[in-house]
């Protein structure tokens, strides 16, 4: 959540802070705001609403060429999103900025501890005390990096820190701990951002800071220090994002440019890992605790979002499979209750940014517990799997859209890859083996063809926009993708629809069906059709109106539905990746259509950094 972006160096740090604030905007976007010094001065904007709102204001700053500076888009926890409440938080004479991202917990007792010492405040945030904290030190005469660890001994919670000060304009200031956070290195100039797509646009050299370490950052040089004050190495890591990828690239929208990736994002999350002749699939990331995986019991997959959806449909593949015992687990209630995780358990945790922190605290209390811990995720160098005892890459690239699309096809890709690795070497035959690699490599090309369907999927939105409520229904490999197909709708149409096992809807959702209530079967021609069909006549039956995602050779389904959209059809562990096309097509349309922001809904941001 948030962005966060900071630069010292010797350039007009304002044009180049906005920019990278820009590139951060996925991250949270109810307000942003500015802070810079320039010769000791110090001057802070802050707007509520996009980075475009504030970046019309900027004549405001009359500092000349300010060369040290922090920037803020803001999600807000604590607090309603307006001027006063947007990031930097400042001391009383804003010679002092601070941007938080996260959650100060003990905020209410160092407020008031800080307002009996004379401190006043003026927003209603968790953040503002970091500043105010810092400033009491600063006045009992300590330098600014040993009031900042003074301040963080005191406080409890989540940070991604950055803090500028006009009396000691040589320093820019990083803190992290459960918040991401990359310091950028330049030529003669030094970057922090909270992801490294905000400054890859000045340098490739990032060092990724670690929870409990400090970073004192110059124009020349930085040192990095655990809150313990020790002096830490930290490597000096090269970035192979480009500018390009994280481009709209001619689309309108991020969304619509990652669903049409698909073809190209499920190549190279298969890229190397198929072996053709042996069936099987190879994952570098998991080799070195293969035995452990092939052996083990019980397998957890832990997310949430549209990476539990993709948790769903590994589970089905996995026991289809595999034959070992899997279970699925929301990580944002895995701590809250005791979870039964033994060493010889086995968990994967699969986050699209692997910053997650739900994910991310449900992964260190299963390390606490003695499991075996692996991570599926797309970010390279973030945080879950440096946490991780092994992983595999989604290698999807990077994904703005807050709705998540391209990340859920490639972590299916790799659940089948893992599903396939540790069924041919327990119990799958060399020729089923091959044929789930024959039909992995054809995915592409399928992919491809249903994105043919864009066209006649937008009519149907046009249809369908003005709908209330929608109702989505699987069976089998199809319900997770029910779950995913109703979650992108809600996202960013802010219809309300549920997805539910098609069986289960006698079970109560048939109540709601009426004439204008649509339902959208997911109804490939696998082992469920004939019940699948049955449950569409029982929509019928009632008047209900019904869109069906189809196979291609399926001539009977038309007669049945209102609208139906073919697609080619692949084994039942794969159709997953195909079936939920449609569907982020049919939720993208519908939203643009109501002429909403699909890229940045609203309330939602990418990467969910707090609990
Ligand atoms: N808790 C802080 C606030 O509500 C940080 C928000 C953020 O991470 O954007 O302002």
């Amino acid at each position: 959540m948030c962005g966060i972006v900071g630069y010292i160096g010797s350039k007009d740090c304002v044009p180049l802070l906005i920019n990278s604030l820009k590139r951060l905007e996925y991250r949270g976007y109810d307000s942003a705001g500015l802070g810079v010094i320039s010769n000791g001065e110090s001057q802070v904007i802050k707007r509520k609403g996009k980075v475009s709102v504030l970046e019309k204001d900027l004549d405001q700053i009359t500092l000349k060429q300010p060369n040290l500076g922090i920037a803020h888009t803001r999600w807000a926890t604590h607090g309603v999103p307006n001027e006063v409440n947007a990031h930097p938080h400042f001391n009383t004479d804003k010679s002092l900025f601070v941007i938080h991202n996260g959650i100060i917990e003990n905020y209410l007792t160092i407020r008031k501890g800080l307002q009996s010492l004379g401190y006043d405040f003026i927003t209603d945030t968790d953040s503002e005390v970091i500043p105010q904290l810092i400033d009491s030190f600063l006045k009992k005469g300590y330098a600014l990096v040993k009031a900042v660890h003074l301040a963080l001994s005191k406080i409890e919670g989540t940070y991604g820190l950055a803090i500028v000060y006009a009396n000691e304009p040589d320093k820019l200031i990083a803190a992290r701990k459960g918040s991401p956070l990359v310091i950028g290195v330049g030529n003669n100039e030094n970057f922090v951002a909270s992801d490294v797509s905000a400054i890859i646009a000045h340098t490739k050299h990032v060092v990724y800071l670690e929870d409990g370490e400090i970073a004192e950052i110059y124009k020349d040089k930085f040192y990095t220090r655990t809150l313990d004050e020790e002096i830490i190495d930290k490597e000096v890591h090269k970035i192979t994002m480009t500018l390009d990828e994280i481009d709209k690239g001619g689309y309108d929208h991020f969304m619509l440019k990652e669903i049409m990736e698909q073809p190209l994002s499920v190549c190279n999350s298969m890229r190397g890992r198929l072996i053709a002749d042996k069936g099987t699939s190879k994952l570098g990331g998991l080799e070195a605790v293969e035995d452990k995986l092939v052996q083990s019991k019980r397998i957890v997959l832990s997310a949430c979002g549209t990476s539990w959806h993709a948790a769903l449909a590994g589970e089905y593949m996995l026991e289809q499979h595999t034959r070992i015992q899997t279970e699925v687990e929301y990580a944002s209630e895995f701590r809250y209750r005791n979870p039964i995780i033994s060493p010889d358990d086995v968990m994967f945790f699969i986050s699209q940014s692997g910053e997650t922190a739900d994910t991310l605290a449900a992964l260190r209390e299963a390390k606490i517990r003695g499991a075996l811990v692996l991570g599926i995720c797309n970010v390279v160098g973030s945080s879950i799997p440096r946490e991780t005892h092994a992983g595999v890459y989604t290698h999807a690239g990077p994904e703005i859209g807050v709705a998540s699309t391209k990340a859920f096809t490639s972590q299916l890709v790799i659940l089948a890859l893992i599903t396939l690795n540790l069924a041919r070497k327990r119990n799958m035959s060399l020729i089923d083996g091959k044929n789930i690699v024959k039909e992995m490599d054809l995915l592409p090309k399928k992919i491809e063809q249903i994105l043919k369907l864009n066209e006649q999927i937008e009519e149907i939105a046009e249809e369908f926009k003005d709908a209330e409520n929608f109702l989505y229904l699987g069976r089998g490999y199809n319900f997770p993708v029910a779950l995913e197909g109703a979650l992108k709708l809600k996202e960013i149409s802010y219809i309300h629809a549920e997805g539910y096992p098609a069986a289960e809807m006698k079970h109560g959702p048939i109540a709601l069906i009426e004439e204008k209530l649509p339902s959208i079967f997911i109804a490939p021609q696998d082992s469920t059709y004939e019940k699948i069909i049955t449950n569409i006549q029982e929509v019928k039956a009632r008047k209900g109106r019904v869109i069906a995602i189809a196979s291609e050779s399926d001539k009977n389904i038309d007669s049945l539905v209102d609208f139906s959209i073919k697609i080619p059809e692949t084994i039942r562990m794969l159709m997953p990746i195909l079936s939920v096309i449609p569907l982020q097509l049919l939720a993208y349309h519908i939203a643009v259509k109501k002429g909403l922001n699909v890229d940045q809904p609203r309330n939602l941001a990418k990467s969910v950094t707090v609990e």
